[in-house]
């Protein structure tokens, strides 16, 4: 199925995207990881090189251990399978005019360009007409105000209890702000808890993929790849890191990686940890959106770049919240259509198999565009973020009624700290920006801890 990309199929932006998204980072030998270290951080997410580089920056000793043999986490650009960078995890940068990594990108000069896609709505059999995005605009404006509005009055309790939408979208609204927002089915969602739906409204998407810009932040820093850490043993004098190439021991470590991986016992900690976090990670539910990525000839689809396409799952029926599918037609800029799932239906696509969730992605895309989505169809990639042992899902948010526990999550234990976007800023819970704030956060907690 995969043709060779040929230099005329590629544009001159898309030669740049390339060679952007070629690996930064040399790969460090194993056999170089120190013994002992002042600071060890687990994990080279961006949470995790947050900390590592302000940690070297303040002329502290630092070693970073990544399970992974590549950089950036969740944040994950691949520039090989399609022939050009594309994002299987993280795509934009949201609320350029505030989020606090885009002063960063912009020192870097990196190449970023605004969100400006069309949306399209389809109803079974038809275009959607003006009323339609009005009415699913109605809907979702009444779910973010519901979460707005229990998070102010600090309203412990499923979303599903505090709005009832009825218009014919209401099915859709729920898909977006459920499995399509944080990978959890709607009757999960807790509406103290869940991020609220809206931001600016002004996102950035990176040409030479936002996973390769994030992995490039590890550039220059000691990060050892392919090294996942076993066991901590933990005091308030040190930690000794069992990792698969020995043993390091450090003053502190920060462990920065995604609560689902800990909660599976993927690290043991020795003693055990305190029952109030045990108890908090036992509070929080793992979400999960996957992705697949669709190459089509060029011009297969006539839209402009990021156009967002959604509408019915099935042919005669209307919009399923549980299996909501939202495509991007020309994604990125590149011959590519997105699609993305969550919740439970991704997870049980996920278990089948790449091939299985490609075929969807695919079956779901010929009921909107007809075959347009067969003609042109070249090649096809999918993420498996709630397979992969070093993320088990996407998205963290804690049980309608439990929110209290989150604050025991970000609790240090000795000299251990915890750092990630599931212990971010409200505002940046679950994204990119909150766990560069939260890695920022750790390090100068280490920094005071060791004087
Ligand atoms: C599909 C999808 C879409 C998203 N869209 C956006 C978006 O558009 N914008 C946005 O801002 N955010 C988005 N996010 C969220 C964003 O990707 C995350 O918030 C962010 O990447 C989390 O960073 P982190 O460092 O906290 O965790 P991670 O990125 O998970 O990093 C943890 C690191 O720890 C490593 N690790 C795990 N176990 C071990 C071990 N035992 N030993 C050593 N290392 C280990 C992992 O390999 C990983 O590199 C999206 C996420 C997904 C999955």
């Amino acid at each position: 199925m995969r043709g060779p990309q040929t230099a005329s199929t590629l544009s001159r932006r898309a030669l740049l995207g390339l060679a952007a998204a070629l690996p930064l980072v040399q790969p460090l030998r194993a056999q170089d990881i120190p013994s002992e270290t002042d600071v060890a951080v687990i994990g080279a997410g961006m949470a995790g090189l947050a900390a590592a580089r302000l940690l070297r920056e303040r002329g502290l000793r630092v070693v970073v251990l990544e399970a992974r043999q590549r950089l950036g986490g969740r944040a994950f650009t691949d520039a090989a399978r399609l022939g050009f960078p594309v994002d299987l995890g993280a795509l934009h940068l949201r609320s350029v005019e505030l989020n606090p990594l885009v002063p960063l990108l912009r020192s870097q000069n990196a190449a970023a360009e605004m969100e400006d896609g069309d949306f399209w709505l389809f109803e079974p059999g038809r275009d959607a007409e003006p009323g339609d995005y009005d009415s699913l605009g109605a809907d979702l404006d009444k779910l973010d105000d519901a979460l707005a509005d229990a998070k102010s009055a600090r309203q412990d309790r499923p979303l599903a209890a505090l709005v009832s939408l009825d218009s014919r979208w209401a099915d859709a609204a729920k898909g977006l702000a459920g499995p399509l927002h944080v990978g959890l089915d709607f009757p999960q969602l807790s509406a103290f808890d869940t991020p609220r739906l809206s931001g600016t409204g002004r996102d950035l998407w990176l040409p030479g993929g936002l996973g390769s810009w994030v992995a490039g932040l590890g550039n220059g820093l000691p990060v050892f790849t392919g090294q996942p850490v076993h066991r901590i043993e933990w005091s308030d004098r040190g930690v000794k890191i069992a990792h698969a190439g020995g043993v390091l021991e450090a003053r502190a470590c920060i462990v920065a990686v995604a609560p689902g991986v800990i909660n599976a016992n993927g690290i043991g900690f020795s003693p055990e940890q305190p029952a109030a976090r045990r108890e908090a990670l036992s509070r929080l539910q793992i979400g999960v959106i996957e992705r697949v990525l669709l190459r089509f000839k060029p011009g297969s689809f006539d839209a402009v770049a990021n156009t967002q396409v959604y509408g019915p799952s099935t042919l005669n029926g209307p919009p399923v919240a549980r299996q909501a599918m939202l495509f991007r037609l020309n994604c990125q800029n590149r011959s590519v259509v997105q699609a993305s799932f969550g919740g439970s239906y991704a997870r049980e696509l996920a278990k089948e198999g790449e091939a299985a969730m490609i075929a969807a992605a695919r079956a779901r895309l010929k009921l909107l565009m007809g075959n347009a989505a067969d003609d042109g169809f070249e090649d096809a990639i999918a993420s498996r973020w709630s397979t992969d042992p070093f993320s088990l899902g996407s998205h963290s948010v804690i049980r309608p009624g439990a929110s209290g526990v989150r604050r025991a999550l970000a609790t240090p234990m000795g000299r251990v700290l915890f750092a990630g976007d599931y212990i971010a800023p409200a505002d940046w819970l679950g994204q990119l920006p909150g766990a560069w704030l939260s890695g920022r956060d750790a390090a100068q907690t280490a920094i005071r801890m060791l004087g």
